[in-house]
C-alpha cells in the first residue's frame, strides 16, 4: 500500500479557511473596511448591491499596495502587518491574520486596482477560485479600491443559504456601523442599490454617533471618562429612557475594535440597577484602551471575542465610571418615572 496523506492544494486549503471567516457578505464588508483603515485612509467609500450577494465595492484612499504586494496580499498567511509571534501582544492594526483577502479570493470573484503615492501608474488585479487571472498596469489615484463579486459563485451551499437581502443587509449596515462609530476622524460613506445610506464627514465620537443613530440621539447621550492605569474609558452612555427591548444598541470598542462582551455588559447594567424598566437593556457606546499586551484578541477569527489578563478590575472600574457618570447628570429612578 502506499502512503495516503496529501497536502491540499492552496485553493482547497483556502475555500476551507474561508468557511471561518467569511460567512456572510458582512463578513466581507468587515475585513475590506479594516484593510482601508489599517491603510491609513481618510476617505472610504463602500458601494453594495443586491445586499452584497452580487457586489461589495470598497475604495480607500490609503497608502495602496506595489504590484507584489498586490499579488501578495491574496496569498494565505500573507501580512505587512506582525512578522512574530511577539508582534500579537502589541497589535496596532486591526488585521494581523493574513487570511481574509486569500479566503474571500477563494469564494468570489475579485477585482483591485491599486496605487501608492510613489508610483506613477497603479495594479489592476483579477482574481477568481484563487487564481489571478489578469494583471496590468493601470492609470488610477492613490489608494485602493477592492471589487467583490457573486461572493460564494463557486460554493453553492454556501450561497443557497444567504438570507433575504433585508438580514443580510441588516448584518452589512452593523458592521458599517461598528468600524463608523470607532473611526469618526475617517470620512466614510456607504451606497446600497444606488441609494446614499451614509455619507459621514470626519467628525467628533459624538457626532459620529449622532450621525449614525439619528439627530435625536444627540440629547439622549451621557459622557463617560475614566483613566486608570488599567484602563481608559470614553464615550457615552444612554440615558434610561434610551434603554431598547432587545440588545441592539450596546457598543463596546477595545483598542478601537468592536467587542462583544458578556462580563463587561454586566458591569453596565448592573450600574444602571434601578433605573431600567424590566427587561430592558441600556444603551451605550463606550470606547476602551487597554495596554496591548493585557487582552488576546487572537480567540476567533472574526475576531469579536476577547480575553482580559483582569476582567475583575476592569469590572469593577467599568461599574464606578458609568454610576459615576449617572450620578453626574443626576438621572435617577424619579426622574425616569416621570417620563
Ligand atoms: P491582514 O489584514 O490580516 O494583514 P488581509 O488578507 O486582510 O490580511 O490583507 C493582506 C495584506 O494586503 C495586508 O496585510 C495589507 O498589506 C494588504 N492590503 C489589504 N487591503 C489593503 C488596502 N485597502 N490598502 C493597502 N493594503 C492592503
Ligand atoms: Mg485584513
Amino acid at each position: 500500500m502506499s502512503d495516503i496523506i496529501k497536502l491540499l492544494p492552496d485553493h482547497v486549503a483556502n475555500q476551507i479557511a474561508a468557511g471561518e471567516v467569511v460567512q456572510r457578505p458582512a463578513s466581507v464588508v468587515k475585513e475590506l473596511l479594516e484593510n482601508a483603515i489599517d491603510a491609513g485612509a481618510t476617505q472610504i467609500q463602500m458601494i453594495i448591491k443586491d445586499a452584497g450577494k452580487t457586489l461589495i465595492q470598497v475604495i480607500d484612499n490609503g497608502k495602496g499596495m506595489s504590484m507584489t504586494d498586490a499579488r501578495m496580499a491574496f496569498e494565505r498567511h500573507a501580512t505587512s502587518k506582525i512578522s512574530t509571534a511577539d508582534d500579537l501582544f502589541n497589535l496596532h492594526t486591526k488585521g494581523f491574520r493574513g487570511e481574509a483577502l486569500a479566503s474571500v479570493a477563494a469564494i468570489a470573484q475579485i477585482s483591485v486596482k491599486s496605487k501608492r503615492e510613489e508610483d506613477d501608474l497603479g495594479t489592476l488585479l483579477a482574481i477568481e477560485g484563487s487564481k489571478i487571472t489578469k494583471q496590468e498596469p493601470v492609470v488610477t489615484s492613490k489608494g485602493t479600491m477592492i471589487s467583490v463579486r457573486n461572493l460564494f459563485y463557486n460554493v453553492p451551499a454556501r450561497r443557497k443559504f444567504l438570507k433575504s437581502d433585508q438580514v443580510e443587509l441588516r448584518n452589512i449596515t452593523d458592521e458599517f456601523h461598528r468600524v463608523a462609530m470607532v473611526h469618526p476622524e475617517v470620512a466614510i460613506s456607504f451606497t446600497h442599490n444606488d441609494t446614499s445610506l451614509f455619507n459621514l464627514v470626519k467628525s467628533t465620537y459624538r457626532q459620529r454617533i449622532v450621525g449614525i443613530m439619528g439627530a435625536k440621539t444627540n440629547e439622549k447621550l451621557v459622557p463617560v471618562e475614566e483613566e486608570t492605569e488599567l484602563m481608559s474609558i470614553r464615550g457615552f452612555i444612554g440615558k434610561p429612557e434610551f434603554a431598547r427591548k432587545t440588545r441592539g444598541l450596546q457598543y463596546f470598542f477595545v483598542n478601537n475594535r468592536f467587542i462583544k462582551h458578556n462580563y463587561l455588559n454586566h458591569a453596565v447594567a448592573s450600574a444602571f440597577e434601578g433605573l431600567l424598566k424590566d427587561k430592558s437593556n441600556p444603551s451605550y457606546f463606550l470606547y476602551l484602551t487597554v495596554p496591548t499586551d493585557s487582552v488576546d484578541i487572537n480567540i476567533h477569527p472574526t475576531k469579536t471575542e476577547v480575553k482580559f489578563d483582569d476582567e475583575h478590575s476592569l469590572y469593577a472600574i467599568l461599574r464606578a465610571s458609568v454610576k459615576h457618570a449617572l450620578g453626574q447628570f443626576s438621572v435617577n429612578s424619579i426622574d425616569f418615572q416621570q417620563e
